[in-house]
Formats: C-alpha cells, sequence, structure tokens
C-alpha cells in the first residue's frame, strides 16, 4: 500500500514538473504585447492590465503607463516610470499598462559596439548582424555612452489628444558621458499598426534614476545583446474604448514624427 502510494506521488510530480517546464518553454522566445501601436497613437491612453501581470509574461521590454504618464524600462525583471520631470521611479504593481511589449531575455548574440557608434550606425550594423529581417529582437546595449538624447512625455488629462499633438513639446534629456542600459526591440517591417515596425529604445541611468525614450545616442564603450524572438503574443484591451476605436488608418507617418 505505501508502496504504492509513493508512486502515485512520484508520478504526480512528474506531471507537475512536466507542466512548469511547458509553461516555461512557451513563454522564451516570445513578444508579449499589449494594445497596438495604432490604438495608443489614437489616444486610447488607459489599459486594464497591471504592471504585476505584465511581470507574468516577461522581465524585459518597453511601454508606457496609463494617462500616458511616462516612459516604461523593464530589465531584469524591474519595471521603471521616466516621468515627464525625467526622473525614474519604479511603479507598483497596481499601476496599469496601456501599451507594452516584454519578454524573458536570454541574449543569443553578443557583440562590442565600437566607441562613436551613432544609433542610425548601430542601425546599420545590426541589420547586417543578423539572420532574417523577418522576426523580432530584444536588445539589451550596455556600457558607456558619450552622449544620450532622451525624451519623456506628460501625463494626460481627458478628452485625450493624439500622441502626434503631444509629442509636439515633449520635455527632451541630454546626458553626457554617462553609464547605463537601452533596452528595446526590432520589429519587422509587417508589425505596421501593430508595433513600432524597426528600432525602439529606452534607457536608463546605470543609477536607476533617469532616462526616458531614446531619440539619439553615441557609445564610448558599450556592449549589445540581441535575443531572436519568433514567437508573438498579442493581448488586446476588453474595453468600450478600444472596441469603438477607428483603426482602419495608416498611422505610419504619425509614427514616424512620435518616434524621433
Ligand atoms: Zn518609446
Amino acid at each position: 500500500m505505501k508502496k504504492r502510494f509513493g508512486k502515485l506521488i512520484s508520478v504526480f510530480i512528474l506531471i507537475l514538473f512536466l507542466f512548469i517546464n511547458t509553461r516555461a518553454f512557451a513563454q522564451t522566445d516570445t513578444l508579449t504585447q499589449v494594445s497596438t501601436i495604432n490604438a495608443l497613437l489614437s489616444g486610447i491612453y488607459d489599459g486594464e492590465m497591471t504592471i504585476g501581470e505584465l511581470k507574468q509574461h516577461g522581465d524585459f521590454g518597453l511601454g508606457t503607463f496609463n494617462g500616458l504618464d511616462g516612459e516604461m524600462l523593464v530589465f531584469d525583471g524591474q519595471v521603471y516610470q521616466i516621468t515627464s520631470d525625467g526622473v525614474a521611479r519604479q511603479p507598483g504593481n497596481n499601476t496599469k499598462t496601456p501599451f507594452a511589449s516584454v519578454t524573458y531575455f536570454e541574449a543569443d548574440q553578443k557583440f562590442i559596439i565600437q566607441p562613436d557608434t551613432t544609433f542610425p550606425e548601430f542601425e546599420k550594423q545590426m541589420d547586417n548582424l543578423i539572420p532574417t529581417q523577418n522576426i523580432f529582437y530584444a536588445i539589451r546595449i550596455e556600457g558607456v555612452f558619450s552622449k544620450v538624447k532622451t525624451r519623456s512625455v506628460p501625463v494626460q488629462k481627458k478628452p485625450y489628444q493624439p500622441l502626434k499633438e503631444i509629442t509636439k513639446d515633449q520635455p527632451t534629456f541630454d546626458f553626457q558621458d554617462i553609464e547605463g542600459t537601452i533596452v528595446g526591440f526590432r520589429c519587422p517591417d509587417f508589425v505596421k499598426g501593430i508595433n513600432v515596425p524597426g528600432y525602439h529604445l529606452h534607457f536608463l541611468t546605470g543609477d536607476g534614476k533617469a532616462g526616458g525614450h531614446v531619440l539619439k545616442f553615441m557609445v564610448r564603450k558599450a556592449v549589445a545583446e540581441i535575443d531572436q524572438t519568433s514567437k508573438f503574443f498579442l493581448i488586446l484591451p476588453d474595453d468600450v474604448e478600444f472596441y469603438g476605436a477607428d483603426l482602419s488608418e495608416d498611422k505610419q507617418a504619425d509614427l514616424k514624427q512620435v518616434e524621433k
């Protein structure tokens, strides 16, 4: 009787182990995204996904917060909120996001970025290095930068204006000879309307106190790590505003204005 019970327990443990493992497997190399970039461009700035829930989908990524209250950056499982004063804080798990992309970061490739490399030069170098432009890549750059220019966005009150109106007078921040981490993604061209095609990067200073959405940078001494990501999981908002929004329009021109 005792022997049979022991066998039953070990079968149970085996099933539990397989269950946990398949879950972990399902989450790696997956970009999980909340809402769409066109919904954000249209002024849908409130979502239902909490930071606590978002952390269940990854330890690395970027996005924004409800009411467009700053830039989000996630790495090593920690979420940072860089508000319009350029200051980085660690928001509570109940804080919500209307738009975010996260993954579990595991580097597949690592390379040294040459001194004086700029953002457009880095894009070209990485484009030459990657095996295809048709999957997602998570990018982490760690090092010292001779220059980083970032922006953040001011928190909005209803009725919300489209994003391109808000970024017209966005606060920008200039860092010089600064240690820090850049995190972000390279998305394929075919994600138009859903995410940002090409490179989208956010920056956090080494002391964790400042940063923002990256507009420009120049490397002094840095290493880039890339995580090839070929699975994509999209979580669409389950609310009246998203259901009622007209998302049929091509907003690529707006996106270019907002991103750069
Ligand atoms: Zn951004």
